[in-house]
């Protein structure tokens, strides 16, 4: 009778025979599709500003409705002349300013009132 030490070291060796006679058929290697992106054609350059950059992601038409969309909403309030991007009903770029038109407003109403009285 064998001993079971021999048995198993023989059965080891030839699972590790039979696993490297396996090749077992793979299909090719997928390979890499890479075109040249030329020398100013990089979507993303940290180098650029962040207006710059964002030129460089939009296309012509995209970019112009952008801009178009900017000058749009800037806006400059009428009481302390700071520009400011608005919502489309505002008018002046903050509570403050907003109080004191409206206070400014009612009293040269009040006074044609008075005047016509
Ligand atoms: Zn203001």
């Amino acid at each position: 009778m064998r001993e079971p030490y021999l048995f198993i070291k023989e059965l080891q060796q030839a699972i590790e025979e039979s696993v490297t006679a396996l090749e077992p058929p793979l299909p090719d290697p997928p390979q890499p599709v890479t075109t040249d992106p030329g020398d100013d054609g990089w979507l993303f350059d940290s180098s650029r500003e962040y207006m710059e950059q964002l030129k460089h992601y939009k296309t012509p038409d995209q970019w112009q409705k952008m801009h178009a969309t900017m000058r749009s909403k800037h806006k400059v309030c009428p009481e302390c002349g700071t520009s400011f991007v608005a919502v489309p009903r505002a008018v002046y770029c903050g509570g403050t300013c907003r109080k004191r038109g409206n206070r400014k407003r009612w009293r040269e109403n009040n006074q044609r009132r008075a005047k016509k009285g």
